[in-house]
């Protein structure tokens, strides 16, 4: 599509070790794909809803994986377009997404990313939000080294109390 920015993986090195690069998680490239990861993956619908790990890979389609699991297990080590959760709603026979976000703090997505999330939900003609539900701000303490979830747009890292920049920065972890 329109140059969507890649996101390399920044989370815990001690993870990062334990991917399988041979597993990538499910993808999903027409509706009914959900059902039937669904069924293979024996999960549980509860609520009449159902919680996902996803990314959006670099060929610009869904992948997604138990809630539980990493999004870098997800995408097999790999760089992603997007990264979150997202939440399958079933009514009837239909299935749509009720809720997104982009909260993966192994990629640290911006909300920006939502671009790419919105394309590849469309080519997939599932119902969807007009953006992410919960979107986060994640920024990285080049202090002490860690990443911050920004929370009431308080810019400080939470563990040294360091001032955070106002744009994303996890380019300068490499
Ligand atoms: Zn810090």
């Amino acid at each position: 599509m329109k140059n969507a920015e890649p996101y390399f993986y920044v989370g815990s090195k001690e993870i990062a070790e334990r991917v399988d690069k041979q597993y990538e998680g499910h993808k999903i490239t027409q509706i009914s794909d959900i059902q039937q990861w669904i069924e293979n993956d024996h999960q549980t619908i509860e609520n009449e809803s159902l919680i996902a790990t996803f990314i959006i890979n670099l060929q610009e389609e869904l992948v997604i994986s138990d809630r539980h699991s990493e999004h870098v297990m997800c995408a097999g080590g790999r760089n992603v377009l997007a990264a979150g959760e997202i939440t399958f709603s079933f009514e009837k026979e239909t299935i749509f997404v009720s809720e997104i976000s982009n909260q993966s703090t192994g990629y640290c997505p911006k909300p920006a990313s939502w671009e790419i999330v919105e394309f590849v939900l469309d080519q997939l003609e599932i119902e969807h939000p007009e953006y992410f539900t919960i979107a986060y701000e994640f920024r990285y303490c080049e202090h002490c080294k860690t990443t911050n979830l920004i929370k009431e747009a308080i810019y400080e890292c939470a563990v040294c109390g360091a001032d955070l920049p106002a744009e994303w920065n996890f380019d300068k972890r490499k």
